[in-house]
Protein backbone atom coordinates (compact mmCIF):
# COMPACT_ATOMS: atom_id res chain seq x y z
CA UNK A 1 0.00 0.00 0.00
CA UNK A 2 1.00 3.76 -1.04
CA UNK A 3 1.15 5.64 2.16
CA UNK A 4 0.64 9.21 2.14
CA UNK A 5 3.38 11.51 1.76
CA UNK A 6 3.83 14.05 4.56
CA UNK A 7 4.67 17.11 4.36
CA UNK A 8 6.28 19.81 6.79
CA UNK A 9 6.39 23.70 5.84
CA UNK A 10 9.42 24.60 5.18
CA UNK A 11 11.18 26.98 7.54
CA UNK A 12 10.36 30.91 6.93
CA UNK A 13 13.68 32.35 7.42
CA UNK A 14 16.56 32.13 4.94
CA UNK A 15 19.68 33.06 4.29
CA UNK A 16 21.03 34.86 1.30
CA UNK A 17 23.32 33.19 -1.26
CA UNK A 18 26.96 32.72 -1.05
CA UNK A 19 28.43 32.06 -4.34
CA UNK A 20 32.24 30.58 -4.26
CA UNK A 21 33.93 32.59 -6.97
CA UNK A 22 34.77 30.60 -10.14
CA UNK A 23 36.50 33.71 -11.62
CA UNK A 24 40.19 31.84 -10.47
CA UNK A 25 39.15 28.54 -12.67
CA UNK A 26 40.14 28.37 -16.38
CA UNK A 27 38.71 25.23 -17.64
CA UNK A 28 40.64 23.73 -20.96
CA UNK A 29 37.75 23.14 -23.61
CA UNK A 30 39.77 19.79 -24.50
CA UNK A 31 41.65 17.31 -22.37
CA UNK A 32 44.12 14.78 -23.64
CA UNK A 33 45.62 11.98 -21.91
CA UNK A 34 48.47 12.32 -19.79
CA UNK A 35 50.90 9.47 -20.46
CA UNK A 36 54.91 9.30 -20.21
CA UNK A 37 54.77 13.06 -18.62
CA UNK A 38 53.20 14.63 -22.26
CA UNK A 39 49.93 15.44 -22.91
CA UNK A 40 48.61 13.22 -25.99
CA UNK A 41 45.91 12.85 -28.46
CA UNK A 42 43.62 10.08 -27.77
CA UNK A 43 44.45 6.70 -30.29
CA UNK A 44 40.73 6.83 -31.46
CA UNK A 45 40.61 10.27 -31.61
CA UNK A 46 37.10 10.72 -29.49
CA UNK A 47 36.33 12.76 -26.93
CA UNK A 48 33.74 12.56 -24.75
CA UNK A 49 31.77 15.89 -22.82
CA UNK A 50 31.93 16.02 -19.16
CA UNK A 51 28.83 17.98 -17.70
CA UNK A 52 28.05 19.81 -14.84
CA UNK A 53 25.18 17.92 -12.92
CA UNK A 54 24.09 21.32 -10.87
CA UNK A 55 22.79 23.20 -14.41
CA UNK A 56 23.89 20.34 -17.09
CA UNK A 57 25.91 22.88 -18.98
CA UNK A 58 29.00 20.81 -20.35
CA UNK A 59 31.90 22.02 -18.93
CA UNK A 60 35.43 20.53 -21.13
CA UNK A 61 35.98 17.94 -23.62
CA UNK A 62 37.52 14.32 -22.01
CA UNK A 63 39.46 12.35 -23.85
CA UNK A 64 38.35 8.69 -24.78
CA UNK A 65 41.03 6.28 -24.12
CA UNK A 66 41.27 3.06 -25.68
CA UNK A 67 43.30 -0.23 -25.41
CA UNK A 68 45.98 1.14 -27.21
CA UNK A 69 46.24 4.35 -25.19
CA UNK A 70 46.06 1.98 -22.02
CA UNK A 71 49.01 -0.22 -23.71
CA UNK A 72 51.28 2.95 -24.46
CA UNK A 73 50.86 4.37 -20.77
CA UNK A 74 51.56 0.79 -18.96
CA UNK A 75 54.55 0.45 -20.79
CA UNK A 76 56.10 4.12 -20.28
CA UNK A 77 54.79 3.13 -16.55
CA UNK A 78 56.74 -0.20 -16.88
CA UNK A 79 59.68 1.79 -18.25
CA UNK A 80 59.75 4.58 -15.87
CA UNK A 81 59.56 1.70 -13.19
CA UNK A 82 62.43 -0.11 -14.38
CA UNK A 83 64.61 2.76 -15.10
CA UNK A 84 64.10 5.28 -12.64
CA UNK A 85 61.70 5.25 -9.96
CA UNK A 86 62.23 0.91 -8.34
CA UNK A 87 65.66 2.28 -8.31
CA UNK A 88 65.65 5.52 -6.23
CA UNK A 89 65.94 5.80 -2.73
CA UNK A 90 62.64 6.26 -0.36
CA UNK A 91 64.23 9.84 0.78
CA UNK A 92 64.11 10.95 -2.90
CA UNK A 93 60.64 9.43 -3.54
CA UNK A 94 59.24 11.58 -0.27
CA UNK A 95 60.46 14.88 -1.79
CA UNK A 96 58.75 14.40 -4.99
CA UNK A 97 55.13 12.96 -2.84
CA UNK A 98 55.69 16.20 -0.67
CA UNK A 99 56.19 18.98 -3.65
CA UNK A 100 52.92 17.38 -5.21
CA UNK A 101 51.32 17.78 -1.38
CA UNK A 102 52.42 21.11 -1.74
CA UNK A 103 51.46 21.97 -4.67
CA UNK A 104 47.90 20.79 -4.35
CA UNK A 105 47.67 22.96 -1.25
CA UNK A 106 48.56 26.29 -2.86
CA UNK A 107 45.88 25.29 -5.82
CA UNK A 108 43.34 24.19 -3.24
CA UNK A 109 40.70 27.06 -4.22
CA UNK A 110 40.94 25.90 -7.69
CA UNK A 111 40.48 22.08 -6.70
CA UNK A 112 37.91 22.48 -4.62
CA UNK A 113 35.92 24.36 -7.34
CA UNK A 114 36.35 22.43 -9.91
CA UNK A 115 35.53 19.56 -8.32
CA UNK A 116 32.50 20.71 -7.09
CA UNK A 117 31.75 21.87 -10.54
CA UNK A 118 32.38 18.32 -12.26
CA UNK A 119 30.95 16.40 -9.12
CA UNK A 120 27.64 18.30 -8.05
CA UNK A 121 29.20 17.95 -4.30
CA UNK A 122 28.88 21.21 -2.44
CA UNK A 123 31.27 23.51 -2.50
CA UNK A 124 31.66 22.86 1.79
CA UNK A 125 32.53 19.59 1.28
CA UNK A 126 35.33 19.59 -1.83
CA UNK A 127 36.62 22.55 0.39
CA UNK A 128 36.58 21.19 3.76
CA UNK A 129 37.09 17.43 3.29
CA UNK A 130 38.14 16.08 -0.21
CA UNK A 131 40.73 18.71 -0.97
CA UNK A 132 42.37 19.04 2.63
CA UNK A 133 42.13 15.47 2.98
CA UNK A 134 43.24 14.57 -0.28
CA UNK A 135 46.86 16.68 0.77
CA UNK A 136 47.08 14.88 3.87
CA UNK A 137 47.37 11.97 2.07
CA UNK A 138 49.70 12.97 0.19
CA UNK A 139 51.92 14.22 3.46
CA UNK A 140 51.18 10.67 5.11
CA UNK A 141 52.78 8.68 2.61
CA UNK A 142 55.90 11.28 1.84
CA UNK A 143 56.52 10.43 5.37
CA UNK A 144 56.73 6.73 5.06
CA UNK A 145 58.63 6.74 1.85
CA UNK A 146 62.05 6.04 4.05
CA UNK A 147 60.98 4.42 6.76
CA UNK A 148 59.58 1.32 4.99
CA UNK A 149 61.73 -0.85 6.68
CA UNK A 150 60.54 0.63 9.67
CA UNK A 151 57.10 -0.12 9.18
CA UNK A 152 57.11 -3.35 8.32
CA UNK A 153 60.17 -4.63 9.65
CA UNK A 154 61.85 -8.17 9.39
CA UNK A 155 60.30 -8.08 5.88
CA UNK A 156 62.29 -7.72 2.88
CA UNK A 157 60.68 -4.53 1.02
CA UNK A 158 59.66 -4.85 -2.80
CA UNK A 159 57.33 -2.85 -4.95
CA UNK A 160 54.78 -4.56 -7.12
CA UNK A 161 55.69 -2.72 -10.29
CA UNK A 162 52.78 -0.82 -12.40
CA UNK A 163 49.47 -0.60 -10.67
CA UNK A 164 46.48 -0.12 -12.65
CA UNK A 165 43.99 2.21 -10.52
CA UNK A 166 40.00 3.22 -11.43
CA UNK A 167 38.53 5.51 -9.35
CA UNK A 168 34.88 6.50 -8.94
CA UNK A 169 32.67 9.18 -9.07
CA UNK A 170 32.11 10.28 -5.53
CA UNK A 171 35.50 11.33 -3.86
CA UNK A 172 37.38 12.04 -7.62
CA UNK A 173 40.29 13.84 -6.24
CA UNK A 174 40.30 12.27 -3.03
CA UNK A 175 40.19 8.37 -4.10
CA UNK A 176 42.77 9.65 -6.67
CA UNK A 177 44.88 10.77 -3.90
CA UNK A 178 44.22 7.40 -1.75
CA UNK A 179 45.36 5.36 -4.77
CA UNK A 180 48.36 7.36 -6.19
CA UNK A 181 49.96 8.18 -2.68
CA UNK A 182 51.01 4.99 -1.39
CA UNK A 183 51.62 3.78 -4.34
CA UNK A 184 54.60 6.33 -5.17
CA UNK A 185 56.03 5.45 -2.00
CA UNK A 186 56.13 2.80 -1.83
CA UNK A 187 58.05 2.57 -5.22
CA UNK A 188 55.55 1.33 -7.88
CA UNK A 189 54.48 2.98 -11.06
CA UNK A 190 51.16 3.86 -12.46
CA UNK A 191 48.22 4.12 -14.98
CA UNK A 192 44.87 5.80 -13.50
CA UNK A 193 41.83 5.88 -14.89
CA UNK A 194 38.85 8.56 -13.26
CA UNK A 195 35.64 8.06 -13.30
CA UNK A 196 34.00 9.44 -17.02
CA UNK A 197 31.90 11.78 -15.12
CA UNK A 198 34.36 13.20 -13.06
CA UNK A 199 37.72 13.48 -14.64
CA UNK A 200 38.47 17.26 -14.06
CA UNK A 201 40.86 17.09 -10.70
CA UNK A 202 42.57 14.09 -11.73
CA UNK A 203 43.51 16.15 -14.90
CA UNK A 204 44.60 18.80 -12.74
CA UNK A 205 46.33 16.71 -10.26
CA UNK A 206 48.07 15.37 -13.92
CA UNK A 207 49.47 19.16 -14.14
CA UNK A 208 50.37 19.30 -10.51
CA UNK A 209 52.49 16.03 -11.09
CA UNK A 210 53.89 17.80 -14.06
CA UNK A 211 55.00 20.84 -12.10
CA UNK A 212 56.73 18.78 -9.59
CA UNK A 213 59.29 17.25 -12.47
CA UNK A 214 57.87 13.62 -11.18
CA UNK A 215 60.20 11.41 -13.61
CA UNK A 216 57.69 10.99 -17.09
CA UNK A 217 56.16 7.76 -16.70
CA UNK A 218 55.61 7.50 -12.97
CA UNK A 219 51.96 8.37 -12.90
CA UNK A 220 49.95 8.42 -16.14
CA UNK A 221 46.49 9.17 -16.40
CA UNK A 222 44.06 7.74 -18.82
CA UNK A 223 40.34 9.03 -19.04
CA UNK A 224 37.63 6.50 -20.02
CA UNK A 225 34.51 4.91 -20.14
CA UNK A 226 34.33 1.40 -18.22
CA UNK A 227 36.02 -0.25 -21.37
CA UNK A 228 39.05 1.93 -20.96
CA UNK A 229 39.17 0.54 -17.23
CA UNK A 230 38.77 -3.26 -18.70
CA UNK A 231 41.97 -2.62 -20.56
CA UNK A 232 43.60 -1.58 -17.73
CA UNK A 233 42.63 -4.55 -15.62
CA UNK A 234 43.45 -6.80 -18.90
CA UNK A 235 46.48 -5.61 -19.66
CA UNK A 236 49.54 -8.00 -19.30
CA UNK A 237 52.16 -5.93 -17.93
CA UNK A 238 50.44 -4.62 -14.96
CA UNK A 239 51.23 -6.23 -11.63
CA UNK A 240 48.51 -4.98 -9.37
CA UNK A 241 44.67 -3.65 -9.77
CA UNK A 242 43.66 -1.08 -7.00
CA UNK A 243 39.35 -0.81 -7.83
CA UNK A 244 36.85 1.71 -6.32
CA UNK A 245 33.13 1.51 -7.36
CA UNK A 246 30.04 -0.86 -7.53
CA UNK A 247 29.88 -4.55 -6.36
CA UNK A 248 28.67 -5.15 -9.80
CA UNK A 249 32.21 -4.03 -11.35
CA UNK A 250 33.93 -5.30 -8.97
CA UNK A 251 32.96 -9.00 -9.42
CA UNK A 252 33.71 -8.73 -13.30
CA UNK A 253 36.67 -7.53 -11.97
CA UNK A 254 38.16 -10.31 -10.16
CA UNK A 255 36.30 -12.57 -12.74
CA UNK A 256 38.65 -11.26 -15.02
CA UNK A 257 41.71 -11.57 -12.64
CA UNK A 258 41.40 -15.36 -11.87
CA UNK A 259 43.95 -17.31 -12.17
CA UNK A 260 46.33 -14.65 -13.06
CA UNK A 261 49.39 -13.71 -10.85
CA UNK A 262 48.06 -9.53 -10.45
CA UNK A 263 47.50 -8.55 -6.94
CA UNK A 264 43.93 -7.00 -6.33
CA UNK A 265 42.52 -4.84 -3.71
CA UNK A 266 38.69 -3.97 -4.12
CA UNK A 267 36.42 -1.22 -2.20
CA UNK A 268 32.92 -2.06 -3.12
CA UNK A 269 29.30 -0.89 -2.21
CA UNK A 270 27.72 -0.56 1.06
CA UNK A 271 24.81 -0.69 3.05
CA UNK A 272 25.57 0.42 6.66
CA UNK A 273 23.89 0.41 9.61
CA UNK A 274 23.83 3.45 11.95
CA UNK A 275 22.49 2.35 15.14
CA UNK A 276 21.22 4.62 18.01
CA UNK A 277 20.58 3.39 21.77
CA UNK A 278 18.31 4.83 23.90
CA UNK A 279 20.74 6.31 25.73
CA UNK A 280 22.66 8.08 23.12
CA UNK A 281 23.25 12.16 23.01
CA UNK A 282 19.54 12.23 20.53
CA UNK A 283 20.71 15.94 18.73
CA UNK A 284 24.84 15.05 18.08
CA UNK A 285 23.00 11.25 17.13
CA UNK A 286 20.75 13.21 14.45
CA UNK A 287 22.94 15.48 13.39
CA UNK A 288 25.22 12.00 12.52
CA UNK A 289 22.74 10.85 10.56
CA UNK A 290 22.43 14.05 8.25
CA UNK A 291 25.88 13.80 7.68
CA UNK A 292 25.97 9.90 7.39
CA UNK A 293 23.64 10.18 4.66
CA UNK A 294 22.26 13.49 3.83
CA UNK A 295 25.35 15.54 3.10
CA UNK A 296 27.34 14.78 -0.23
CA UNK A 297 23.83 13.29 -2.05
CA UNK A 298 24.29 10.08 -0.06
CA UNK A 299 26.76 9.70 -2.85
CA UNK A 300 29.29 7.92 -0.24
CA UNK A 301 30.11 3.79 -0.01
CA UNK A 302 30.48 3.97 3.77
CA UNK A 303 26.64 5.89 3.52
CA UNK A 304 24.77 5.44 6.92
CA UNK A 305 22.02 3.96 4.98
CA UNK A 306 20.01 2.10 7.25
CA UNK A 307 18.76 3.57 10.36
CA UNK A 308 18.35 1.12 13.39
CA UNK A 309 16.40 2.97 16.31
CA UNK A 310 15.86 1.34 20.20
CA UNK A 311 12.44 1.34 20.41
CA UNK A 312 11.41 3.45 23.25
CA UNK A 313 13.08 6.48 21.65
CA UNK A 314 12.20 5.85 17.53
CA UNK A 315 9.27 8.48 17.82
CA UNK A 316 11.03 11.38 19.24
CA UNK A 317 14.40 10.30 16.71
CA UNK A 318 11.68 10.61 13.73
CA UNK A 319 10.44 13.45 14.58
CA UNK A 320 13.91 15.25 15.67
CA UNK A 321 15.08 14.25 11.97
CA UNK A 322 12.50 15.27 10.25
CA UNK A 323 12.56 19.02 11.59
CA UNK A 324 16.53 19.22 10.89
CA UNK A 325 15.45 17.49 7.26
CA UNK A 326 13.26 20.88 7.00
CA UNK A 327 15.63 23.16 7.86
CA UNK A 328 18.49 21.20 4.81
CA UNK A 329 19.24 23.48 1.89
CA UNK A 330 18.91 21.97 -1.21
CA UNK A 331 20.38 23.46 -4.32
CA UNK A 332 23.33 25.07 -6.02
CA UNK A 333 26.59 23.58 -4.79
CA UNK A 334 28.78 26.31 -5.22
CA UNK A 335 26.90 28.04 -2.69
CA UNK A 336 28.25 28.01 0.73
CA UNK A 337 24.93 27.17 2.56
CA UNK A 338 23.93 24.30 0.25
CA UNK A 339 23.86 21.10 2.06
CA UNK A 340 22.69 18.72 -0.55
CA UNK A 341 23.73 19.34 -3.52
CA UNK A 342 23.24 17.89 -7.10
CA UNK A 343 23.18 13.92 -8.18
CA UNK A 344 26.08 13.35 -10.03
CA UNK A 345 24.66 12.43 -13.14
CA UNK A 346 21.23 11.89 -15.04
CA UNK A 347 21.74 8.19 -15.06
CA UNK A 348 21.81 7.85 -11.06
CA UNK A 349 19.27 10.13 -10.63
CA UNK A 350 16.92 7.91 -12.77
CA UNK A 351 18.02 4.76 -10.08
CA UNK A 352 17.47 6.68 -7.00
CA UNK A 353 14.18 7.52 -8.01
CA UNK A 354 13.63 4.09 -9.49
CA UNK A 355 14.44 2.85 -5.76
CA UNK A 356 12.29 6.01 -4.06
CA UNK A 357 8.73 4.25 -5.84
CA UNK A 358 10.10 0.86 -4.80
CA UNK A 359 9.89 1.74 -1.32
CA UNK A 360 6.66 3.36 -1.88
CA UNK A 361 5.17 0.60 -3.58
CA UNK A 362 6.76 -2.00 -0.54
CA UNK A 363 4.36 -0.04 1.89
CA UNK A 364 6.87 1.71 3.89
CA UNK A 365 6.13 5.61 4.96
CA UNK A 366 7.84 7.83 3.13
CA UNK A 367 8.79 11.54 4.33
CA UNK A 368 10.09 14.22 2.00
CA UNK A 369 10.38 18.10 3.12
CA UNK A 370 9.12 20.43 0.79
CA UNK A 371 12.30 21.70 -1.10
CA UNK A 372 12.54 24.07 -3.73
CA UNK A 373 14.18 21.90 -6.45
CA UNK A 374 16.34 23.94 -9.70
CA UNK A 375 14.75 23.90 -12.81
CA UNK A 376 18.04 22.63 -14.77
CA UNK A 377 20.60 19.93 -13.15
CA UNK A 378 20.09 16.44 -11.28
CA UNK A 379 18.64 16.91 -7.58
CA UNK A 380 16.66 14.25 -5.16
CA UNK A 381 15.31 15.49 -2.08
CA UNK A 382 16.54 14.15 1.10
CA UNK A 383 14.64 10.80 1.72
CA UNK A 384 13.01 9.07 4.88
CA UNK A 385 11.14 5.56 4.47
CA UNK A 386 10.03 4.37 7.50
CA UNK A 387 8.67 1.16 8.77
CA UNK A 388 10.42 -0.53 6.49
CA UNK A 389 10.96 -4.07 6.43
CA UNK A 390 14.01 -5.72 6.62
CA UNK A 391 13.61 -8.20 3.20
CA UNK A 392 12.49 -4.62 1.66
CA UNK A 393 14.74 -3.82 -1.23
CA UNK A 394 15.68 -0.14 0.16
CA UNK A 395 16.69 -1.74 3.24
CA UNK A 396 18.43 -4.83 1.15
CA UNK A 397 20.45 -2.80 -2.00
CA UNK A 398 22.80 0.18 -2.27
CA UNK A 399 21.16 3.29 -3.42
CA UNK A 400 23.90 5.57 -3.72
CA UNK A 401 21.77 8.72 -3.13
CA UNK A 402 19.86 10.36 -0.08
CA UNK A 403 17.49 7.99 0.90
CA UNK A 404 17.69 6.39 4.77
CA UNK A 405 15.33 3.63 5.78
CA UNK A 406 14.63 3.66 9.59
CA UNK A 407 14.01 0.15 11.39
CA UNK A 408 13.95 -0.08 15.20
CA UNK A 409 14.95 -3.16 17.69
CA UNK A 410 14.70 -3.97 21.36
CA UNK A 411 17.56 -5.65 22.21
CA UNK A 412 21.84 -5.47 21.47
CA UNK A 413 21.05 -9.16 20.01
CA UNK A 414 18.61 -8.09 17.70
CA UNK A 415 20.18 -5.23 16.44
CA UNK A 416 23.75 -6.86 15.74
CA UNK A 417 21.32 -9.61 13.87
CA UNK A 418 19.37 -6.85 11.58
CA UNK A 419 22.56 -4.74 11.05
CA UNK A 420 24.29 -7.98 9.82
CA UNK A 421 22.02 -9.28 7.45
CA UNK A 422 23.03 -7.47 4.30
CA UNK A 423 25.63 -8.63 1.45
CA UNK A 424 27.53 -6.18 2.29
CA UNK A 425 29.90 -4.70 4.99
CA UNK A 426 31.84 -1.73 5.20
CA UNK A 427 30.93 0.46 7.46
CA UNK A 428 28.84 1.27 10.82
CA UNK A 429 27.90 3.88 13.79
CA UNK A 430 26.88 3.16 16.73
CA UNK A 431 25.75 6.03 19.11
CA UNK A 432 25.60 5.09 22.93
CA UNK A 433 26.64 6.52 26.45
CA UNK A 434 28.01 3.06 27.27
CA UNK A 435 32.36 2.34 26.32
CA UNK A 436 31.11 -1.21 27.10
CA UNK A 437 28.19 -1.63 24.40
CA UNK A 438 30.48 -0.10 22.17
CA UNK A 439 33.17 -2.63 22.40
CA UNK A 440 30.86 -5.43 22.36
CA UNK A 441 29.31 -4.18 19.19
CA UNK A 442 32.68 -3.30 17.55
CA UNK A 443 33.40 -7.00 17.76
CA UNK A 444 30.29 -8.40 16.15
CA UNK A 445 29.25 -6.18 13.67
CA UNK A 446 30.44 -7.13 10.68
CA UNK A 447 32.17 -4.04 9.10
CA UNK A 448 35.73 -2.80 8.15
CA UNK A 449 34.63 0.67 10.05
CA UNK A 450 32.75 1.27 12.75
CA UNK A 451 32.34 4.93 14.25
CA UNK A 452 31.81 5.57 17.36
CA UNK A 453 29.05 8.20 18.64
CA UNK A 454 30.36 10.19 15.03
CA UNK A 455 30.32 9.13 11.56
CA UNK A 456 31.60 9.30 8.44
CA UNK A 457 35.03 10.62 9.45
CA UNK A 458 38.66 10.12 7.91
CA UNK A 459 42.18 10.09 8.30
CA UNK A 460 45.21 9.19 6.29
CA UNK A 461 46.49 7.00 9.38
CA UNK A 462 43.04 5.05 9.86
CA UNK A 463 42.50 2.00 7.53
CA UNK A 464 39.83 2.16 5.34
CA UNK A 465 37.97 -1.07 3.54
CA UNK A 466 35.30 -3.90 3.84
CA UNK A 467 33.96 -7.24 4.28
CA UNK A 468 32.03 -9.39 2.26
CA UNK A 469 30.54 -7.81 -1.16
CA UNK A 470 32.11 -4.21 -0.17
CA UNK A 471 35.50 -5.70 -1.04
CA UNK A 472 39.04 -6.86 0.30
CA UNK A 473 41.83 -5.14 1.01
CA UNK A 474 42.96 -1.99 2.91
CA UNK A 475 43.33 1.56 1.93
CA UNK A 476 44.77 4.06 4.26
CA UNK A 477 47.59 3.35 7.18
CA UNK A 478 50.22 0.83 7.47
CA UNK A 479 47.48 -1.73 5.54
CA UNK A 480 47.65 1.11 2.66
CA UNK A 481 50.99 0.43 2.35
CA UNK A 482 51.42 -2.89 2.85
CA UNK A 483 48.77 -3.46 -0.80
CA UNK A 484 51.59 -2.28 -2.86
CA UNK A 485 54.92 -4.51 -1.55
CA UNK A 486 55.61 -8.29 -2.09
P1 LIG B 1 29.53 3.56 -10.13
O1 LIG B 1 28.31 2.71 -10.14
O2 LIG B 1 29.91 4.10 -8.81
O3 LIG B 1 29.63 4.50 -11.28
P2 LIG B 1 31.28 1.78 -11.49
O4 LIG B 1 31.77 0.54 -10.84
O5 LIG B 1 30.37 1.67 -12.64
O6 LIG B 1 30.71 2.57 -10.29
O7 LIG B 1 32.50 2.71 -11.92
C1 LIG B 1 33.66 2.87 -11.15
C2 LIG B 1 34.83 2.97 -12.10
O8 LIG B 1 34.97 1.73 -12.79
C3 LIG B 1 34.68 4.02 -13.18
O9 LIG B 1 35.94 4.63 -13.40
C4 LIG B 1 34.24 3.21 -14.39
O10 LIG B 1 34.55 3.81 -15.63
C5 LIG B 1 35.04 1.95 -14.19
N1 LIG B 1 34.50 0.75 -14.86
C6 LIG B 1 33.23 0.51 -15.26
N2 LIG B 1 33.12 -0.70 -15.82
C7 LIG B 1 34.36 -1.27 -15.77
C8 LIG B 1 34.91 -2.55 -16.17
N3 LIG B 1 34.18 -3.48 -16.73
N4 LIG B 1 36.23 -2.75 -15.94
C9 LIG B 1 36.99 -1.83 -15.33
N5 LIG B 1 36.54 -0.63 -14.95
C10 LIG B 1 35.24 -0.34 -15.15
Amino acid sequence: MVKKVSKIEVPSWDYSPSLESTSHIVLKEKYDLYIDGRWVKPHSGKYFATVNPADEQKLADIAYGNALDVDKAVKAARKAYNEVWSKMPGSERAKYIYRIARLMQERAREFAVIETLDSGKTIRESRDIDVPLACNHFFYYAGWADKLEYAFPNRKIQSLGVAGQIIPWNFPLLMAAWKIAPALATGNTIVLKPAETTSLTALLLAEIIDQSGLPPGVVNIVTGYGDTGAAIVNHADVDKIAFTGSTGVGKLIQKALAGTSKKVTLELGGKSANIIFDDAPIDQAVEGIVNGIFFNQGHVCCAGSRLFVQENIAERVVEKLKQRMETLYLGNPLDKNTDIGAINSKEQLVTILKYIKIGQKEGAEMYQPVCNIPAKGYYCPPTLFINVAQSSLIAQEEIFGPVLTIQTFRTVDEVIQKANNTPFGLAAGVWTDKGSRIFNLTTKLRAGVIWANTYNKFDPTSPFGGYKESGFGREGGLHGLSAYLK
